[in-house]
């Protein structure tokens, strides 16, 4: 997608608060490798301006499709390179060329996989993920053995890892399921040890794992939402707390617009599509270039802030697809095109992603990971 020239509304990434989450999480797990998720455009933070800040601070990137690493690559990068996701029978081709490790799940795809690396004269980087309760993509244990002879058959097919991904760490503070987990991860682990299939590398821990279980990092970790300053859940700090594992975490993401008309309407005014907000006193009301098809949630109509000369002004009627509208009267210093703080700090005053995903019924991965790509993400 083009990104857009025109500053409407934009990203700007802390660089130096990135560096230093990154830098707490290394001090946390020593000498295991560091694999940062830059999946989803880096969590809307901007997958290229990431990657190019964090390639001198961490081990590994990954991502979720054959494209993303793909713009990783084009951007200059040359980490090692994990997909996470599926990738279609006819993008293997790109995997096996690029010589990007691929998280496998599929037997289909190892065939494919090793058709592919057989004529080109390559090998094919394979993580073996093994299924343990999440029952998302993932290896059933009765088919174990099938993959372990055809890996035997086939040494065009490198086995440089085999993962897992917990299913429940962040939604609770009872972490019996996610122990259960890594216990089922060493299990079939085993069985493929046992089976003369040695993974190089072992890797369980998402950023929950990675704060509150040393015994989930193994040889890596991967490590998402945490590097961006954010908590995974609430539950997650409390059991942080909880179990003292002292983590310091700066949110890096500033998202900004500006004013686009100020107008005063009168008392008894309903506000945008469906009339669902009437003013109830002269009311001057500030209409902003952003909407939820640049990210900003709809069902934050009625029910959020954004932050204006500092104080906040309440989102009034429905946020339509590129434009809002907000209320402030209490801010009579506001004028044209100042600038409009929707999620971050301006002042005292802060709209954090955990407060955005509250009001909106989700969670602050969704917040952030959906602003619209096209957004320039400026790097401050
Ligand atoms: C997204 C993802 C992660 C990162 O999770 P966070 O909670 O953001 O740290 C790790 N592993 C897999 C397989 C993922 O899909």
């Amino acid at each position: 997608m083009k990104m857009r020239k025109e500053k409407l509304s934009w990203v700007e990434i802390d660089k130096k608060g990135f560096i230093a989450n990154l830098r707490a999480f290394r001090k946390r797990i020593g000498k295991v490798k560091l694999c940062l998720v830059v999946k989803a455009n880096a969590y809307g933070h901007g997958i290229v301006q990431v990657a190019k800040i964090a390639n001198d601070h961490v081990d590994w990137f990954s991502v979720a499709t054959v494209d993303e690493a793909e713009v990783l690559r084009q951007a200059g990068i040359k980490k090692t390179i994990l997909i996470l996701g599926y990738v279609t029978m006819k993008h293997l081709v790109e995997v096996v060329k690029q010589g990007y490790h691929l998280t496998v799940f599929n037997f289909e795809a190892l065939q494919r996989l090793s058709a592919i690396a057989t004529r080109s004269g390559k090998k094919a980087y394979i993580h073996l993920k093994l299924e343990t309760g999440t029952h998302r993509h993932g290896i059933m244990e009765q088919d174990l053995l099938a993959f372990g002879d055809y890996l035997h058959e086939h040494p065009e097919l490198s086995v440089e890892g085999a993962s897992m991904h917990f299913s429940n760490i962040e939604d609770t503070t009872d972490h019996t399921y996610a122990m259960k987990q890594l216990d089922r991860f060493e299990h079939l682990v085993g069985r493929l040890e046992a089976d003369g299939i040695h993974p190089k590398l072992r890797h369980t821990a998402c950023t929950a794992a990675t704060i509150l279980f040393t015994k989930t990092y193994f040889d890596m970790v991967r490590l998402g939402i945490g590097a961006y300053g954010y908590w995974p859940s609430r539950e997650t700090f409390v059991s942080a707390k909880e179990r003292k594992a002292k983590m310091v975490l700066k949110p890096i993401l500033t998202w900004k617009t500006v004013i686009g008309q100020i107008k005063k309407v009168p008392t008894g005014s309903a506000i945008g599509y469906g009339g669902t907000y009437k003013t109830t006193r002269q009311t001057r009301i500030a209409v902003l270039p952003i909407g939820y098809y640049e990210g900003y949630d709809r069902g934050l109509s009625n029910g959020a802030y954004v932050l204006i000369r500092r104080k906040r002004a309440p989102v009034r009627g429905r946020v339509c697809m590129n434009v809002m509208m907000v209320d402030v009267t209490d801010i009579p210093e506001a004028t044209l095109e100042d600038e409009v703080v929707l999620l971050g700090s301006q002042g005292d005053e802060t709209i954090s992603a955990e407060q955005l995903a509250s009001w909106a019924g989700t969670i602050n991965y969704e917040i952030v990971s959906r602003i619209v790509p096209e957004l320039p993400r400026i790097v401050v």
